[in-house]
């Protein structure tokens, strides 16, 4: 299950953000299986593509894909050292699969910023030293590991070694561990260290209601992208306030009061589809009278495996996938008719999965 933690200094937003996420949570009877803790939200993954799917197969019931974000409170500057709830939060942020990091860029005066005044710079360069200082942490128990290993005549450990000391020298100029040039072997040998500056970052710029739709002229906004570029992370300016109360209305109230403020998508929206892409994730679709569904995979997830999401007997009998792409499939206009055309593809077990394969698995059990 694909994880991203939201963090922030305080009194950033994060907060009123997260209880957005959960009051516009999934349907629960989608995830029975899920136990789901109260720092937990899981929502929906918004698709276009299964409405369409559901008129064209004619079924009533229709389960998008989800995706789950995690409340990660409690970083304040000095978390690193232990101090306040820090060690608790390291624990959470090393679990997650990617960080989004709530910025504020709001003004408000009633609101006290727990660093004085404004300044997203400094709120990301805080939060960024503490992972930093605990990354570095973490790095050097390693190294002294590994050190006796060497020692021993280990033959991997000098390999390791040689990573964590390109890490470390990062580290100490407070430069995130995902900077540093890997081979795929060579993260390899420090993936179970989970450092936290090697996931990948997203930023959302938390703006105020009244600027929201025109987030881009915002100075605030302005320097943390330019930051962003930088870093070669994604900014999404969304008001988390403006959030709250959307999840408060009804789907087509919420319509009305996006474009009342000259929105096109929800914040929550924005984050969610920002998300997808910096986990590296695909949609594939079943469709059937049963039931349209949607099924999240990494890219470059073989058909078997696939189809293992949906249930282990697909992948250990797998024989073939019956793929046809969405877009054949809607200028088609039903699978009888792709077939016909010739557009639908028996896949092998070595096949790669695409972005909107509507899919059919032949599976021995
Ligand atoms: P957290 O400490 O980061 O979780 O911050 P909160 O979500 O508790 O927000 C701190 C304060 O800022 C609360 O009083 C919120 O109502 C307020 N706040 C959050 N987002 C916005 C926003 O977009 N505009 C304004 N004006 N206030 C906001």
């Amino acid at each position: 299950n694909l994880e991203v933690g939201i963090v922030g200094l305080p009194n950033v937003g994060k907060s009123t953000l997260f209880n957005a996420i959960t009051k516009a949570g999934a349907e629960a009877a989608n995830y029975p299986f899920c136990t789901i803790e109260p720092n937990v939200g899981v929502v929906d993954v918004p698709d276009e593509r299964l409405p369409h799917l559901v008129e064209m197969y004619k079924t009533k019931r229709c389960i998008p894909t989800a995706m789950r974000f995690v409340d990660i409170a409690g970083l304040v500057k000095g978390a690193s050292k232990g101090e306040g709830l820090g060690n608790k939060f390291l624990a959470h942020i090393r679990q997650v699969d990617a960080v989004a990091q709530v910025v504020r860029c709001f003004e408000d005066e009633n609101i006290t910023h727990v660093e004085g005044a404004l300044n997203p710079l400094r709120d990301i360069e805080i939060i960024n030293t503490e992972l930093c200082l605990a990354d570095l942490d973490t790095l050097e128990k390693r190294m002294e590991r590994v050190q006796k290993l060497i020692k021993t005549g280990d033959k991997k450990a000098p390999n390791e070694m040689a990573v964590l000391v390109k890490i470390k020298e990062l580290l100490e100029q407070a430069l995130p561990a995902r900077r540093v040039d890997m081979t795929e072997d060579e993260a390899g040998l420090i993936g179970d260290l989970n450092l936290m500056t090697l996931k990948p970052v997203l930023f959302i710029a938390n703006v105020s209601e009244d600027e929201v739709a025109n987030a881009e002229d915002n100075e605030y906004v302005k320097i943390v992208k330019k930051y962003a570029v930088e870093e070669g992370a994604e900014v999404i300016a969304v008001s988390a306030k403006v959030e709250s109360e959307i999840a408060e209305l009804p789907a087509e109230d919420a319509k009305e009061f996006l474009a009342e403020l000259g929105l096109k998508e929800s914040g929550l929206d924005k984050l969610i589809k920002a998300s997808y892409k910096l986990l590296g994730l695909v949609t594939f679709l079943t469709a059937g009278e049963q039931e349209v569904r949607a099924w999240t995979i990494k890219k470059g997830t073989k058909a078997p495996q696939a189809g293992g999401k949906i249930h282990s007997d697909i992948e250990r009998g797998f024989i073939r996938a019956e793929i046809v792409s969405y877009n054949d499939l809607v200028l088609t206009g039903s699978s009888n008719a792709a077939r016909e055309k010739g557009l639908v593809r028996l896949e092998g077990k070595e096949y790669i999965m695409q972005d909107g394969d509507v899919t059919y698995f032949r599976f021995n059990v």
